[in-house]
């Protein structure tokens, strides 16, 4: 079934919405994204990624094409036009069309394209089985937290990991982990959750934010720091947190299981928290 995007202001269908080739994002991956999660056909955490969405754009000096409500009212309606009960909002904004140049040009009008995917996200069966990760070098640009759509290494890290027969990557940068190839890393030692504090090294993840909020709540201990590869390996649980996995647990790390090659039973609890809250809080 065709589904209806929304190009510049139009609503087409798939195979008719068309960008221009001097388009920005194409030609020098200069737009940024954002992917929200549609449960129940409502939207999980709007606002975080509505206030992401402007800091990316902030820190690369880009014109946002809408208003906060105009966002608000395209996500409603993208839903509304494809009859999304559940799945995802894709959302990019680019720089706009302009002779190609490696300077910001004056004059170009900042594009918008959303697209949505619908998905099972709430009955996942890896996050009933978990995980397997691989360990990569991270060797993305520095700038990971502006969500741009320069994603060739993560695609490569993901790739390379389906090779070796596992599910993902986690990138791995001085010894210590950053993040998944789509996803924030966290671990569980003693009932404490471990997690890599915010900072230019990873993208400060609306899901990462939320799941550290209701762990908090419900009595979890969250240390924010940098943790090494063995240290995961050694952990009690592992979980990756993204918009579209909420919380899902790895189980192996370059071979080495974890928590008995089983999801856990915190990882799993914040998983639960997690869905019933982004229910309650959908709008
Ligand atoms: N890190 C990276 C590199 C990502 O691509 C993503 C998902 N886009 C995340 C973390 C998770 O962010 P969020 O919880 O906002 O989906």
């Amino acid at each position: 079934m065709s589904r209806t995007v929304y190009v510049n202001g139009a609503w087409l269908p798939e195979g008719e919405a068309k960008i221009s080739v001097f388009d920005r994002a194409f030609l020098m991956a200069d737009g940024v994204y954002e992917v929200t999660t549609v449960i129940d056909g409502k939207l999980v955490d709007f606002d975080g990624h509505a206030a992401r969405l402007d800091r990316s754009l902030g820190e690369l000096e880009m014109r946002s094409p809408v208003t906060r409500e105009g966002l608000l009212e395209i996500h409603r309606e993208i839903v509304r036009r494809n009859d999304l009960r559940e799945g995802m909002i894709y959302l990019q904004v680019t720089r706009g069309a302009a002779d190609r140049d490696f300077t910001y040009p004056e004059d170009a009008e900042p594009g918008i394209v959303l697209f949505t995917q619908a998905k099972g996200l709430v009955d996942s069966p890896a996050a009933t089985r978990g995980l397997s990760v691989i360990s990569v070098p991270d060797l993305r640009w520095r700038r990971r937290d502006i969500k741009t759509v320069q994603l060739l290494y993560p695609s490569m890290a993901k790739m390379e990991a389906k090779k070796a027969g596992a599910d993902d990557a986690w990138m791995v940068e001085d010894g210590h982990v950053t993040e998944g190839t789509s996803n924030n890393a966290h671990i569980i030692k003693d009932g404490r959750i471990i997690t890599r504090h915010l900072g230019s090294e990873i993208l400060h993840g609306i899901t990462r934010a939320a799941v550290l909020r209701y762990a908090r709540e419900a009595g979890m201990e969250v240390e924010e720091r940098a943790f090494t590869l063995e240290e995961a390996q050694a952990a009690d649980e592992a979980f990756v947190t993204s918009a579209s996995t909420f919380v899902t647990s790895v189980v192996a790390i370059d071979g080495a299981r974890i928590g008995g090659g089983q999801p856990g039973p915190h990882a799993r609890r914040l998983r639960e928290i997690y869905i019933e809250k982004s229910r309650a809080n959908a709008i």
